[in-house]
């Protein structure tokens, strides 16, 4: 049906991008510092907002990783901390920033647990001294499992800490050797253990499936644990195997035999699916399962929802007032202005990570054209096993369609564009 799998948000938004031709537009608003800084100095909107925190450094580098980070070397961590609050102050002088209240905070990277437990407290009090966090503000860290030994977990907890996401990848030791990860299964499900015995918070894990000649079972196994180690939930993603990355390379002069087809990869995918909504998971976006009621995942919400996203630290990525803001490095800040339209896309397209069509929804936001075209979609994919209708205007998602679920986002908006054009 479909000849190449869009295996991200992030795909899917740059194929219905390039679609509508709407890259050029939103990467021709590059602006100054002072035009984002107008509307900063006037009051907060209603609506929620988070603060995105990034920390460049890992350890070593896995090959699989395309993520913006650096091998930490001889790094002052001390003064990348420092830096961090800085910044922080900083952005308090605005208003905009400063008066509204937040709602999720998330640590990515890299890898922000590569600070000191005492690093990341002084971070976290020049958050809550600067701005206004909501009571049952979500904070979320990711970590390896070898940056996390649980007595960590547990003092971070005591600083607010409330939710981590870890990066595990595997419980198979053949897979976590071919991944790069520290430890073996051992390792790793002991580390898991005993930080779910001193974290009381949401304890979500990263899961990679397809790499190499995983088997069924190695999938099963990786589900399995998950429901064993009372975890709130896993992200799942097909190993990815970019360009550039020495994994790449590697595969690509023939010292990895590395051989998989969409087949196999769909088969896996469904199976770590069906075998964890079998042990009580269900889906919160298209590559996240939780356990009901354990993890709203707050910030992944409000960035789908194209809420104010405030960016700290090299690298990071965010949005304040209508501009994205992108900060290279220390000190250096790209921003430019977010079209209207492709706003909206983001917007319907985020709604669409969570699996859970709604037409009513869908056509209002896109116009009332759209509507004959989004049903004529709908009902080509249900007769195709990929949704299933629950009412007569929503539809949800099975495995298949969990599996080709961005795109299936990105046909039907291109259909519902199309038939609205058509229409004028
Ligand atoms: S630890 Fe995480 S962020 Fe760092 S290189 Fe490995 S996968 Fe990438």
């Amino acid at each position: 049906m479909f000849a190449e799998r869009y295996r991200s948000h992030h795909d899917a938004e740059a194929k219905l991008a390039s679609i509508l031709g709407l890259y050029a537009h939103s990467r021709s608003g590059t602006v100054d510092w002072e035009d984002v800084e107008r509307p900063l100095y006037s009051a907060p909107p209603s609506g929620r907002r988070c603060i995105y925190i990034h920390i460049p450094y890992c350890d070593t580098i896995c090959e699989f990783c395309n993520l913006n980070r650096t091998a930490r070397g001889h790094t002052d961590l001390d003064a990348y901390t420092k830096y961090l609050i800085k910044e922080i102050e900083w952005y308090a002088r605005y208003p905009y920033i400063r008066d509204g209240q937040f709602d999720a905070i998330y640590f990515g990277g890299g890898t922000p647990t590569i600070l000191q437990t005492e690093q990341l407290s002084l971070v976290l009090r020049a958050l809550r001294d600067s701005f206004h966090l909501s009571e049952d503000c979500e904070i979320t860290l990711e970590s390896t499992l070898h940056n996390l030994p649980a007595e960590k977990s547990a003092r971070l907890q005591q600083e607010g800490v409330n939710r981590l996401s870890l990066g595990v990848q595997t419980f198979s030791s053949r897979g976590r050797s071919f991944l790069g990860r520290t430890g073996d299964a051992e390792y790793a499900i002991a580390r898991l253990r005993a930080i779910r015995q001193l974290f009381s918070g949401v304890l979500g894990i990263d899961i990679i499936y397809s790499y190499f000649d995983q088997s069924l079972e190695e999938v099963a196994h990786d589900a399995s644990l998950c429901s064993d180690l009372s975890l709130d939930g896993a992200s799942f993603y097909s190993l990815m195997i970019h360009d550039g990355s020495s994994l790449g390379q590697r595969i690509a002069k023939g010292e990895i035999p590395f051989g998989r087809s969409l087949e196999d990869d769909r088969q896996r995918h469904n199976r770590f699916y069906e075998d964890m909504h079998a042990g009580g998971y269900e889906m919160l976006e298209l590559s996240k399962l939780v356990r009901p009621g354990r993890d709203e995942y707050r910030y992944i919400r409000i960035r789908y929802e194209n809420g104010d996203v405030l960016p700290i630290g090299a690298g990071a990525g965010g949005q304040l007032a209508g501009y994205r803001i992108y900060s290279m490095a220390q000190g250096r800040r790209f921003a430019s202005k977010i079209e209207p339209a492709y706003a909206q896309y983001h917007r319907v397209l985020g709604h669409l990570q969570f699996g859970c069509y709604d037409l009513t929804t869908l056509s209002e936001e896109l116009g009332p054209d759209s509507y004959a075209p989004l049903r004529e979609r709908m009902d080509y994919f249900v007769r195709n096993g990929m949704l299933v209708p629950e009412t007569d205007d929503l539809y949800t998602l099975t495995a298949d369609g969990i599996f080709w679920g961005n795109n299936i986002a990105v046909d039907i908006l291109k259909a519902a564009i199309d038939g609205t054009k058509e229409h004028h």
